[in-house]
């Protein structure tokens, strides 16, 4: 994975609920739904997920 600029986008899941919205993280490994500042069930803790499909399943540091 590069680093094109300095934000990565992905998909993020609220860990409360599960709801999944588009993110960005910040190089301070900050999570932040793009357009809110956190989820709809008033969370702010999300986790990134890889995508829809789960054909990589392991991150590299
Ligand atoms: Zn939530």
């Amino acid at each position: 994975m590069a680093n094109r600029d300095d934000v990565d986008r992905g998909l993020a899941e609220c860990v409360d609920c599960g709801s999944i919205y588009a993110a960005r993280e910040w190089p301070t490994g900050e999570i932040q739904p793009i357009g809110s500042d956190g989820c709809e069930c008033g969370s702010t803790d999300f986790v990134l997920v890889d995508d829809v499909d789960e054909e990589s399943n392991g991150a590299p540091t």
